[in-house]
């Protein structure tokens, strides 16, 4: 199974497995578990935070597997309370030292936080981690386009991700485009809608699950997948988090796309990045 999952190019010259899982909101009781669970199931991308407050019990997941921690893709964020510059380092050498690994594949600002005024410095900092290679690809999260303006105009690295809410009823096209036209890949949380929305019994979504006899959070990853999204969907489940997995045995039609594509309503279910400061 976990060979079916793609991967996709990042602009630091690694790949990204397109399917992975979230933690977010994950009891750190439960995380080990809930990590072994995925890896035993086929993950081999996880993402976390540290305001998930879990990275240690996800670290130690990673060692109980027995996978090589070259096998796994390991994502996590600097909290939006590390930004200033002088923060910033002790904040990713402690997610290093919680996860109980020397480097990261991805590490993220967690949000913008435009009214402070710190990303820009904040990314000055996370090209060091890329050049010193403790950071194998660095991103953001939640920025909208002109905070990306301002990253490509004012520093020398391209974020390698954002990591932005999108599903069907927020769809962030013109954002898409705007870093398809720029190479940066567009990884979707909340890509179930965070369970906030009765998406699942929608006509366009039922249909297709009824089709393919496969459940409604089955089609909405397919929708994911072949829109080019990268996506993490989070489950304490392990039977959730096998039928997430088991999404390459079937494939949504132009028709059942365009029935997708057509719910969206430009609606966040999460924080406006304007406003988490
Ligand atoms: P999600 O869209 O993955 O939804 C999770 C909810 O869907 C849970 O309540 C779960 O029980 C339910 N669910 C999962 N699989 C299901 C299935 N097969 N059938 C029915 N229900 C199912 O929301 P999320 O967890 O917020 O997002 C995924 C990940 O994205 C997070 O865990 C986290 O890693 C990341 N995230 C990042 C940010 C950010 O600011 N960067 C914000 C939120 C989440």
């Amino acid at each position: 199974m976990t060979n079916s999952v793609p991967s996709l190019p990042l602009n630091s010259g690694t790949t990204i497995p397109q399917l992975g899982f979230g933690v977010f909101l994950v009891d750190p009781d439960d995380t080990q578990r809930v990590v072994e669970d995925a890896l035993s199931v086929g993950y081999r991308h996880i993402d976390t935070a540290t305001g998930y407050n879990n990275e240690t019990q996800v670290g130690a997941a990673i060692r109980a597997s027995g996978i090589p921690r070259e096998e796994i893709f390991l994502t996590t964020k600097l909290r939006n309370d590390h930004h200033k510059e002088r923060d910033v380092e002790g904040a990713f050498a402690r997610s290093l030292d919680m996860l109980g690994v020397d480097y990261l594949d991805l590490y993220l600002i967690h949000w913008p936080m435009p009214a402070n005024g710190f990303f820009v410095d904040t990314w000055r900092t996370f090209e060091t981690f890329a050049a010193d290679g403790r950071a194998k690809a660095i991103g953001v999260s939640n920025f909208l386009v002109p905070h990306l303006e301002t990253l490509l105009a004012e520093t020398d690295v391209v974020p390698a991700v954002n990591q932005v809410e999108l599903h069907p009823i927020f769809q962030q096209r013109e954002l898409k485009e705007f870093q398809a036209q720029h190479g940066i890949q567009t990884e979707a949380w909340g890509p179930l809608g965070q369970g906030k929305y009765d998406l699942f019994g929608m006509s366009a979504i039922q249909d297709a699950a009824k089709a393919h006899d496969v459940q409604p959070a089955q089609v909405v990853l397919r929708w994911h997948l072949q829109t080019g999204n990268i996506v993490i969907p989070k489950s304490n489940s392990r039977d959730r988090m096998a039928q997430n997995f088991d999404v390459f045995g079937f494939e949504l039609s132009g028709d059942e796309m365009a029935a997708i594509d057509a719910l969206d309503e430009n609606r966040r279910v999460g924080g406006n990045p304007l406003e988490v400061n």
